[in-house]
């Protein structure tokens, strides 16, 4: 019954199994041997085992093995190899015992040949892919090591013991790692630790700290002449340390720079007078420049997440809105001037540039940058008022020449003529017209002085204004009166001052302009009538008025604009109204420097009216004012 169970396992056995007698003759074989070797079972009963093997050596060497063995019953292993009919060869383990008769004596042997080619061949791939591995690791430019569980060094590349600086010629296998950091510590290798200090001390032991506890993290510190390292450990599965060193000084140095650079834009940005906020493409504010902050009276966190438009003035916001709306990749930038009231009451020009920022046609944000140009603005408005001014003088010189040399002839015809005239008589002899034309001569040359003087007069009157100060127009007509005192009181003329406005201005030159006014009110008064004049005042909606009106003589109103210019007079005989014909020009150089107006008011025929305007909240600059061109 045993024995037929032995037979189905012999059969079945899945490895090839063979006996031979004494002699090395095939008595027996399994089918494992007949399907591996590729005989039929008769072509090997019979046959001398030495055709199983690949060479005559191998089936030497198994004979040799048997008799080192001494030829016992012991089992013995041993590889060799083997011959198929087919003629390939593959390698296999050969457990041979030797078979004992009732009496102890040699039967023969049995073997089973167990094929390790497929193992062998494993193990060549295995060899093959740490080949590969190891020259991987030499080529890596990180340094990698493995260190075993007691801490000693198994595996390490090139890369690690170049980062291993002082320590790495000394490197071996089995070296524990806290050997490694302190030579690599003693020769200076590590800038961050003073050799000697015990900060040095403690440095050696953080760093067998994150060895001994690695978290996967990676820290980073420098190392070598000026270099930085980055350390990550690992714990394997196994109790190993998986070690990785990773020179990162090019990163490190580019992380450097970059952070230098974001500080120079930070203090650029923060130290340029520039107010300057960015946006993000929703329109919250995710940046404010001190500046900026300061202008709106708000720190920086109280803006940043705040919608940007609000806190641009309500008047402002559409505006503002379509503006940033209206940025495309191809117009990404608006650039517009705002003039802005302040709350103190100060103004300010801000030059305003928007710019949204686009990335590959997306919009990414938006930055606006304003620029104060406040005095640039003045500057612009004071050359423009300058310029003006130059014309306005330009003009004036024109005219002046022209008048001027007509009107200073005049005399001079009268005085060269009555010479004439003068040498003409003593000649003949007949001196009796000689007083009259003497007294003429005077005359002319009286007449050319004064000529002369109101000329300079009129050209000494600056347009600029250095003082300005409030005037109470009351006390500049009370001056002007007193000083009219004679000619008022010659004439016989009432003069009547209503209530009148305090205006901003030059005191003195104001005084000029009312005396010019209510002088000529007096002086063209009509034969027979006593001459009233009425000065009064004026308020009306941003302006100003000094009103001056008379019942005299009044004036053509032809010659409503004519009469302001320098010597013209309407009336040439000076033995009625005496004059020069500078003293309404004077009036209209002195309202223009006030940034006024004068006119002759037409619409009056009881006499001359005339109407001076100041515009209110008058100053140095023409803001608010209308000019009087
Ligand atoms: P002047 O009085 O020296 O002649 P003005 O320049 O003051 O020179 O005046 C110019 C001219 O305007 C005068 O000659 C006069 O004909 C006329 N005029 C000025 N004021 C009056 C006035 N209140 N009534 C009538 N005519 C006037």
């Amino acid at each position: 019954m045993q024995d037929h169970f032995v037979r189905a396992l012999y059969e079945t056995f899945p490895e090839p199994v063979v006996m031979v007698d004494t002699a090395k003759t095939i008595l027996s074989v399994n089918q494992a041997t007949l399907q591996q070797f590729g005989y039929a079972e008769d072509e090997l009963l019979g046959q001398h085992v030495r055709i199983l093997y690949a060479t005559e050596q191998d089936y030497n060497s198994c004979l040799n093995k048997r008799s080192m063995d001494g030829n016992t019953g012991a089992v013995s292993d041993s590889v060799y190899g083997y011959r198929r009919k087919d003629d390939t060869v593959f390698s296999a383990q050969l457990r041979s015992t030797m078979v004992s008769g009732p009496d102890g004596e040699n039967c023969g042997f049995v073997g089973v040949i167990h094929d390790i080619s497929n193992i062998l061949k494993l193990d060549k791939a295995r060899q093959d892919a740490s080949k590969i591995l190891d020259t991987a690791l030499a080529a890596i430019p990180e340094g990698f090591a493995i260190f075993d569980h007691e801490e000693r060094l198994l595996v390490y590349n090139e890369a690690y013991r170049r980062v291993c600086g002082p320590a790495g010629p000394f490197l071996r296998l089995g070296m524990p790692a806290e050997e490694i950091i302190q030579i690599a510590f003693a020769g200076g290798h590590y800038p961050e630790a003073k050799i000697g200090s015990a900060a040095g001390r403690e440095w050696i032991d953080n760093r067998m700290f994150d060895f001994r506890n690695p978290t996967g993290r990676s820290k980073v510190f420098p190392y070598g002449d000026g270099r930085w390292l980055r350390v990550e450990n690992f714990k394997t599965n196994d109790g190993n340390t998986v070690v990785i060193r990773i020179d990162v000084t090019e990163l490190k140095e580019t992380e450097m720079a970059l952070r230098r650079q974001q500080l120079e834009y930070y203090t650029l940005v923060q130290n340029i007078p520039d107010l300057i906020t960015r946006i993000s493409k929703d329109g919250v504010v995710t940046f404010a420049n001190d500046h900026y902050c300061r202008f709106v009276g708000k720190t920086a966190e109280e803006l940043v997440g705040t919608p940007f438009l609000d806190i641009v003035p309500v008047a402002d916001r559409a505006r503002v809105a379509s503006v940033l709306e209206s940025l495309t990749p191809d117009t990404p930038l608006a650039v517009g001037e705002q003039h802005r009231i302040l709350p103190d009451g100060s103004d300010i020009w801000l030059l305003w540039s928007n710019m949204a920022v686009f990335d590959n046609e997306m919009l990414m944000e938006y930055v606006t940058v304003g620029r104060d140009i406040t005095m640039q603005k003045r500057q612009q408005e004071r050359i423009a008022r300058q310029s003006s001014e130059l014309q306005r003088k330009n003009d004036a010189l024109n005219q002046f020449t022209g008048t001027v040399s007509h009107d200073l002839k005049a005399p001079l015809r009268h005085i060269a003529m009555f010479s004439d005239m003068i040498n003409d008589d003593i000649q003949s002899g007949s001196l009796e017209e000689l007083p009259g034309y003497a007294t003429h001569l005077r005359q002319s040359a009286r007449r050319m002085d004064r000529l002369i003087e109101s000329l300079l007069d009129y050209s000494q009157i600056a347009y600029q204004i250095g003082n300005w100060s409030p005037v109470p127009l009351s006390d500049v007509v009370a001056d002007a009166i007193l000083n009219l005192d004679s000619l008022i009181r010659d004439a016989g003329a009432k003069i009547e001052v209503g209530a009148l406005p305090v205006v901003r201005g030059d005191a003195e030159l104001l005084k000029r302009l009312a005396q010019n006014l209510i002088g000529n009110a007096v002086k063209y008064r009509r034969a027979g009538v006593q001459p009233v004049v009425r000065i009064l005042g004026e308020s009306r909606d941003d302006t100003d008025y000094l009103h001056v009106e008379d019942n005299g003589i009044g004036i053509d109103p032809r010659f409503a604009s004519k009469i302001f210019d320098v010597f013209q007079r309407l009336h040439r005989d000076e033995s009625v109204y005496q004059g020069t014909g500078i003293g309404l020009a004077l009036a209209k150089r002195i309202v223009e420097s006030h940034n006024g107006r004068i006119e002759l008011d037409t619409s009056f025929t009881e006499g001359a009216r005339f109407s001076v305007a100041f515009p209110k909240n008058n100053s140095t600059g023409k803001e608010g004012a209308w000019t009087a061109d």
